[in-house]
């Protein structure tokens, strides 16, 4: 079987087309659209990239965007106390906090500063813990892309076997909640799992199967079960490509739906990030 893929952009770009006109109708309702702040500590190649396609995202639907560039030596306090102010300024809607911050700041005591409806990527303490709940309006951007992509293979999940490699807090723990919430049976694979050499039996039985762990190829194609909808997260660089954490030609055959790396989760990651801005913004006019 050759799998059908499942582009990520495709999906967002749709659901783009459905947030412009909603921020188009809540300026005319409210005067001032959403803004998002991207808060930068310090000098990093990688989220500038990110800072610069949350720019370019932003700016295509609307959303007010702005930069906060600090510091590299920055102490925390100085951070947490930018972070307050902005919890109080009315034309900020969201933020989002680059990562990794320098060693000197605790990067869960900042994301707990903010206020959680101006959370842009889902993160604190208070959002995290509505995913428990089920229906949380602000959710965890990268599993809430995940959860878009299955519902986009339209695959029903209720009862399904789903595996989900990785269990961090950004990613692994809050879509296994997701997936629990659409009464998945939900295994979570970790560091343990892998060290028992007991991941090949978790992955053989995934009909769902989400793969978040940053190591290229450690699932391996011919373990995929006939027919399984594999959700790769993994951004691996190995020499001057980008590959996943799935083995994917040999995935593909075995597969009825993969997502590519890239092309997959990633472009839908930042429209989750847009959705939470609007979102924020929403609960803060209502
Ligand atoms: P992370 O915090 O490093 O978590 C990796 C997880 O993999 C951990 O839970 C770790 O378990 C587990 N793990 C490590 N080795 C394992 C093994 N041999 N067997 C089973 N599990 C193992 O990484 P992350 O932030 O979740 O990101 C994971 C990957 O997704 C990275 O490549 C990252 O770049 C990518 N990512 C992509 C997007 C996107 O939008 N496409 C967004 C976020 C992340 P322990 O914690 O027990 O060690």
């Amino acid at each position: 079987m050759a799998a059908k893929l499942l582009m990520g952009k495709e999906i967002a770009d749709k659901i783009k087309v459905e947030l412009k006109a909603e921020v188009e109708q809540l300026k005319l309702k409210h005067g001032v659209g959403p803004k998002l702040v991207s808060v930068a500590v310090g000098d990093n190649s990688a989220s500038a990239v990110y800072v610069k396609s949350q720019a370019k995202i932003a700016e295509a639907l609307g959303i007010g965007f702005e930069l906060r560039e600090f510091s590299g030596s920055s102490s925390e306090h100085e951070i947490i106390e930018a972070i307050k102010k902005m919890n109080h300024d009315k034309e900020v809607s969201a933020m989002i906090i680059q990562m990794p911050l320098p060693k000197q700041i605790d990067a869960k005591k900042v994301i707990a500063a903010m206020s959680p409806i101006k959370d842009a990527e889902g993160m604190h303490p208070e959002n995290m813990g509505k995913v428990v709940f089920g229906g949380a309006k602000i959710a965890p951007c990268t599993p809430s892309a995940c959860m878009e992509l299955i519902k986009a293979a339209e695959i029903n999940i209720y009862g399904m076997e789903a595996v989900v490699v990785g269990h961090s807090e950004i990613v692994g723990k809050p879509l296994a909640l997701m997936l629990l919430e659409k009464f998945a049976t939900t295994t979570v694979c970790h560091i343990a799992t892998g060290e028992r050499g007991a991941l090949p039996e978790h992955v053989k039985r995934a009909e769902v199967l989400i793969v978040a762990v940053g190591k290229a190829g450690i699932v391996k194609g011919e373990w995929i079960k006939e027919g399984a909808v594999v959700i790769d997260v993994g951004i691996n660089r190995v020499g001057d490509k980008i590959v996943g954490d799935v083995e994917f030609e040999a995935a593909s055959q075995r597969a009825s739906h993969i997502t590519p790396v890239p092309g997959g989760v990633g472009p839908l990651t930042v429209t989750m990030l847009m959705r939470n801005v609007v979102e924020a913004y929403k609960i803060q006019h209502s």
